[in-house]
């Protein structure tokens, strides 16, 4: 990682100042919260989220977007596990 950028770098609020710069001031979190908005918008729009031959019952495209019966209950089960991995760290630290 590059910067940080100095507060008067034009490249704030652009997704080159958060992903290549990795600054986190408001304005380029913004930019690259925009920027992962418009590519799940793109990715729905190609109808991969609901086409033919897709793969449901990934946490995955429960985060894109998908809210069928599989995508949910694999979305549960990935927090249930998450969940059970950072119990299981905990004990391990103590
Ligand atoms: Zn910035
Ligand atoms: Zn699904």
């Amino acid at each position: 990682m590059k910067g940080p950028l100095p507060p008067d770098d034009p490249r704030h609020g652009t997704t080159n100042g958060y992903g290549n710069w990795g600054c986190r001031c408001d304005p380029c979190r913004e930019a690259n919260r925009k920027n992962h908005q418009a590519y799940v918008e793109r990715v729905r729009g190609t109808g991969q989220l609901t086409g033919e031959g897709v793969t449901h019952g990934t946490a995955y495209r429960y985060q894109m977007g998908c809210r069928c019966e599989e995508c949910r209950e694999a979305r549960n089960k990935k927090s249930r596990e998450d969940k059970r991995r950072k119990r299981q760290e905990r004990r391990s630290m103590e």
